[in-house]
């Protein structure tokens, strides 16, 4: 299976496995995850800093949900790629597809020509998880997408500072009509006036996009990014920031990782 210029796409992953998603709009669904390798964020709380590089081979669940995995080596060609979902994708079981990582979209040149097939062989809905600063790479693969859950990144709380991607970014979603929902991960050290302008910034967009407020979850002490651990906000700070957000947008649920609680991947 080779492209116009007769080269056969390839990814590098991560991992390919069956589970229950447990972050925002979403959760308790069954998705297939796809994982992709490379993150150009750095988030102080990051759970996921092994997707940062891309190691030399990625882990394949053989049986949905059974953790079977097999060992493959990286890059991983596009129809290997779409035999191993059309394995995972057994009768009525998944809701949709989640392309997740690490980046997604930092092979949207590899999305552009999977994504299509990857509808033909499942016609699963097909979900991106994002840090939600890359609005170029997202205009490519908007047309193949049928939900965007997008990270907005707090500077107080992630290290990151991408307002002004992030406003792009939502504003294409919202004119493309793809779903699309907001996630902030909030802790103890989370500068209200930064969640004063996430929720202005999505109520420009639409005051009815729904936005997630998710308490991170501590690392433990030997995974930790940052002298300062990043600590989970205190009821008191989570109730106050829901009232206060709720002054410009109208869904603002606050929800911690459901998938953790599970002992979930
Ligand atoms: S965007 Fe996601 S994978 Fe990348 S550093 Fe932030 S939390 Fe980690």
């Amino acid at each position: 299976m080779t492209n116009k210029i007769g080269i056969t796409p390839v990814a590098r992953l991560v991992e390919v496995f069956s589970a229950i998603q447990g972050e925002g709009l979403n959760v308790g669904t069954r998705q297939i995850f796809i994982r992709f390798a490379f993150c150009d964020l750095r988030c102080h709380f990051c759970d996921s800093a092994h997707t940062w590089n891309a190691p030399a081979t990625c882990r394949i669940e053989r049986s949905p949900g059974r953790r079977d995995f097999e060992i493959h080596s990286n890059p991983v060609p596009l129809p290997i790629l779409l035999e191993w979902i059309e394995r995972q994708n057994i009768p009525s079981l998944h809701d949709s597809i989640s392309l997740t990582g690490g980046e997604p979209l930092l092979h949207a040149a590899f999305l552009v020509e999977f994504l299509p097939q990857l509808r033909n062989v499942t016609a699963l809905p097909i979900y991106l998880e994002t840090g939600g600063h890359r609005p170029e790479q997202l205009a490519m693969i908007l047309p193949y997408l049928d939900s965007v859950g997008m990270d907005l990144k707090l500077p107080s709380t992630s290290g990151e500072n991408r307002w002004q991607e992030h406003a792009k970014f939502l504003q294409l979603c919202y004119e493309s009509q793809v779903e699309v929902f907001v996630k902030i991960i909030i802790s103890k050290q989370t500068d209200p006036g930064e969640l004063e302008r996430s929720a202005s910034l999505v109520a420009q967009v639409s005051p009815s996009i729904p936005v997630f407020l998710q308490p991170v979850t501590p690392l433990p002490a030997s995974e930790q990014l940052t002298e300062n651990p990043v600590l989970a906000p205190s009821p008191e700070q989570v109730l106050m920031w829901q009232a206060l957000m709720k002054r410009f947008v109208k869904q603002v649920r606050v929800i911690p990782q459901t998938h953790k609680m599970l002992n979930q991947l």
